[in-house]
């Protein structure tokens, strides 16, 4: 948490621009340690003969809402997240007076949407019914559950090889990478789950979403004086993954980079390119 901190100051006065967000996603991320410290997490409970299977098919170990959640963890989290959200901007102010005045009228359940806070559908019923931002409503929500999803991967962590599995999807949940990491002096390339957090090898020539390595369709752009932060475009599917190299900036929190970083995004999209899982922080 302290090397966040720093890294937050540092990132704030190189971009000033992003200072207010950067204030908030501190404040984000301070809740989840807390949360973290006292959760409970049910045992994930795996057969070493469907393990075997599983990974031979090429499946993932689980699915989604296969996580067990500490439910009491999540709720009071997504209460001490409105609060933040609250202070943070009258939008967000606005969000928050809605969502609690649903629930003071017992319309929203909390337990219940938490546990639910898997299915996208639901989620955009309820915002839906009760007029949220549902880009808002989904980030209180997915913030809530993560630490909970963390520990889940974190347990299913010791039965995994990363550096075996060379797929676009990840290994313990199924679902698709938000960004790629660089490592290592010799720049071995992993992707990084956007639901549980699992990282996993790849081949540096790779986009994860179609499985194209053919050179000449794969290329990337960057910044001037930003190296770090390169936008891996993919002329196949016109998807695009972003790829922080921590040989440059040193091990880091790679949602803080991404965020600090939402203007490479931006130029992507002015490009014609998609990104499968959007920057959170792009409006
Ligand atoms: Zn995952
Ligand atoms: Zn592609």
């Amino acid at each position: 948490m302290e090397k966040s901190k720093e890294r937050i100051q540092q990132i704030k006065k190189k971009r000033p621009g992003y200072g207010e967000i950067l204030d908030f996603y501190q404040k984000v991320i301070e809740a989840q340690d807390k949360a973290k410290a006292s959760l409970k997490i049910d045992p994930v409970l795996l057969k070493k003969e469907w393990k075997e299977l599983l990974a031979k098919e090429g499946f993932s170990l689980i699915q989604k809402e296969d996580f067990p959640l500490d439910i009491e963890a999540s709720v009071k989290l997504f209460q001490a997240l409105c609060q933040i959200g609250k202070e943070a901007n009258p939008h967000m102010a606005e969000q928050v007076r809605k969502i609690k005045e649903a629930h003071d009228n017992k319309k929203i359940d909390l337990k219940n949407l938490l546990k639910e806070g898997v299915k996208e559908q639901k989620i955009e019923r309820v915002a839906d019914e009760f007029g949220l931002d549902i880009k808002v409503f989904s980030f209180l929500i997915q913030s809530s559950i993560k630490p909970s999803i963390e520990a889940g991967m974190e347990q299913l962590h010791s039965e995994l090889d990363p550096e075996t599995w060379l797929k676009g999807y990840c290994t313990v949940c199924g679902s698709l990478p938000f960004l790629s990491l660089l490592k290592e002096e010799t720049g071995k390339r992993y992707l990084l789950c956007s639901y549980c957090g699992y990282q996993w090898r790849i081949d540096r020539l790779f986009c994860p979403f179609c499985d194209n390595r053919e050179q000449e369709s794969l290329h990337y752009l960057f910044a001037e004086g930003e190296e770090a932060y390169r936008i891996d475009l993919c002329d196949k599917c016109h998807q695009h993954i972003k790829t922080i190299d921590f040989r440059i900036i040193g091990e880091s929190d790679p949602s803080l980079e991404d965020l600090a970083t939402l203007h490479l995004d931006i130029l992507a999209s002015q490009k014609g390119y998609k990104r499968p899982i959007p920057n959170p922080w792009v409006t």
